[in-house]
């Protein structure tokens, strides 16, 4: 992973220690949930809270700082950047070079947290804590990284979630401190990694993409379109990860509505041949479970009629 004559040696020395602590404070804190009497508007705040920074890890840190899959201006990319920061999930470059690393070697031993090589929960959370990973290959991302804002918040990745934070506080208080900060960054860093653990093993698979990904629809709903993990996977430059209507994915809708705008735009969506694969896929998919029913009906009904007649 190191390369030392690529890596910035300040990302190096400053992630660690300062991160675990605030990794494993964010974890407890979400039980200071018992220190505030429950209220709908509160848990409305954390679901608020929760969308807003889902929209910033799925939309910019993975559908355009990973696979460059929309273009926008250089102001809204530090916004989008801030914003995905604000999920306490490192920085932009950090983040999106280590998910091309993941599509590189997916499933392989090199793949840094694939379930089926080195277990549900190193590929959920235990892989980022670890030493290791602080660093990333610049040869990754080089159209990002030449960016001296971008390398600033990768720096110091910190600085949106704890401005967050104190914004909550002077906002609401404690009670908006709690809910709209620590119980909401719990369950949003957790069902962000479901797509890194979670859906490489359970769901469907619509494509041959050679590794173990899935489409999960809870998961999609949960992490805003993220579980079409399947297709994603197989055509990872599309801005839009549901390919079909039916395959929900509100970050798509949300970048589609801002495209409306002009705030983003090029935003590029699967070619007709692999949307064309994925009906006869599913056709195919439809009829051998079919057929797998209709034996197992004909194998019960000889079943009775054997029983029947001795
Ligand atoms: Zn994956
Ligand atoms: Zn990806």
């Amino acid at each position: 992973m190191n390369s030392s004559s690529t890596v910035e040696p300040v990302v190096k020395e400053q992630a660690p220690l300062l991160f675990l602590i605030l990794f494993f404070l964010v974890q407890v804190t979400v039980l200071t949930v018992f220190t505030v009497p429950f209220s709908w508007s509160l848990v409305w705040l954390a679901l608020g809270s929760y969308f807003l920074r889902m929209f910033g890890i799925t939309a910019a840190y993975h559908r355009y700082f990973s696979h460059a899959s929309f273009k926008t201006s250089r102001v809204f990319q530090f916004i989008l950047a801030w914003i995905g920061a604000m999920s306490m999930q490192k920085g932009p470059i950090w983040w999106a070079a280590h998910h091309r690393n993941h599509h590189k070697y997916s499933d392989t031993e090199k793949d840094i947290h694939s379930p089926s090589r080195k277990g549900f929960w190193y590929s959920h959370m235990l892989w980022f804590l670890r030493n290791d990973y602080n660093d990333y290959e610049v040869k990754l991302i080089p159209d990002f990284y030449k960016y001296p804002e971008l390398r600033f918040l990768d720096r110091n990745h910190w600085i949106p979630p704890l401005s967050y934070a104190i914004l909550l506080y002077l906002v609401g208080g404690w009670a908006w401190l709690v809910y709209g900060y620590a119980v909401s960054t719990f369950f949003l860093g957790h069902a962000t990694w479901t797509i890194n653990s979670l859906s490489h093993v359970y769901g469907s698979v619509r494509y041959d993409s050679r590794d173990t990904s899935k489409n999960n629809f809870w998961l999609a709903l949960l992490t805003m379109g993220e579980g079409w993990h399947n297709n994603h996977h197989y055509y990872c430059s599309s801005a839009n990860q549901g390919f079909y209507w039916y395959e929900v994915d509100v970050s798509y809708y949300i970048l589609k509505v801002l495209s409306w705008f002009g705030i983003v735009w090029d935003l590029k969506k699967p070619p007709k041949k692999v949307l064309d694969e994925g009906i006869m896929r599913d056709r195919e998919q439809k009829e051998s479970k079919r057929l797998l029913r209709e034996t197992k009906r004909n194998a019960k009904l000889k079943n009775k009629v054997g029983v029947l007649s001795t």
